[in-house]
């Protein structure tokens, strides 16, 4: 009891001189200034961007290791946090995360509710169908079909716009695609590269993209609207860029530096 006294009194009267001996861990924490914490939100259904490694809750992938660099480069300690992609737009909103990492295309809608940082990769939809299928050869033959898609995606509101589709919205990609293996659905309309990395991961026995990648996607952190962390993550990313370190990061997930 005294002696918590003695050291209470001690770090308040002595904070200048920090060394109040009441246990090395008191010295460690007084020495140095908090931590600063980013709160990062993502939606792992999404590889090779972000996904759980195989057997673990750990959460990887290209936005995962791109913002892990951009974070530390501003000075955050950056924790990842697993959450539905509709419900990260709100999170932002209330303040629950910091940022969104979750290869979310930078549109006017969403600017409307959050900020993004500078694009950080170009991407774009493409239609997923059976392997089997000749009828359909591009998102033109969709009218009347069974579309799947994930919910809150800009592959959704693609979804939608087919004249006469029966749109289902999945609350994960893994979820989309597995409707079409099961023959519930014609397509499935999700982005590019991930449909790529999922058909080079044995997606390709069953299903194969028709027709071209639609019109050009960039995808940016989200936070915060108008929060000042836009301006310290894209002079983070910009060092990162600048450092090569985003290149190596390109490298990791795709295998070929993109300039
Ligand atoms: N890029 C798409 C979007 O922002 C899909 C993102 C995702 O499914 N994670 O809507």
């Amino acid at each position: 009891m005294k002696k918590y006294l003695v050291c209470a009194l001690a770090a308040l009267t002595m904070t200048s001189m920090m060394v109040v001996g009441c246990g090395g861990g008191d010295k460690k924490a007084a020495d140095k200034p908090a931590e600063k914490v980013l709160r990062v939100a993502t939606e792992p259904s999404f590889a090779p961007f972000e996904f759980q490694k195989k057997g673990t809750n750990e959460i990887t992938g290209f936005d995962i290791d791109l913002i892990k660099a951009v974070g530390t480069k501003a000075g955050y300690k950056v924790q990842i946090m697993n959450m539905g992609f509709d419900a990260l737009i709100p999170a932002l909103g209330t303040g629950n995360i910091d940022v969104a990492a979750s290869g979310m295309t930078i549109t006017d809608e969403r600017k409307k509710a959050v900020s993004f940082t500078d694009p950080y990769y170009t991407s774009g939809l493409i239609v997923l169908v059976d392997k089997n299928n000749t009828t359909i050869k591009s998102i033109k033959d969709l009218e009347g079909k069974r579309i799947a898609c994930q919910i809150g995606t800009t592959g959704e509101k693609k979804s939608r716009s087919v004249k006469g589709a029966k749109v289902t919205a999945f609350n994960t990609n893994v979820e989309a695609t597995m409707e079409l293996k099961n023959k519930g659905v014609d397509a499935v309309i999700n982005d590019a590269p991930v449909v790529g990395y999922f058909l080079a991961q044995g997606g390709n026995e069953y299903a194969k993209t028709v027709g071209e990648v639609m019109e050009a996607e960039q995808y940016g952190f989200a936070v915060k609207k108008d929060s000042k962390l836009v301006g310290e993550l894209n002079k983070a990313m910009a060092e990162v860029k600048k450092s090569g370190d985003y290149d190596k990061i390109y490298k990791t997930w795709f295998g070929e530096v993109k300039k």
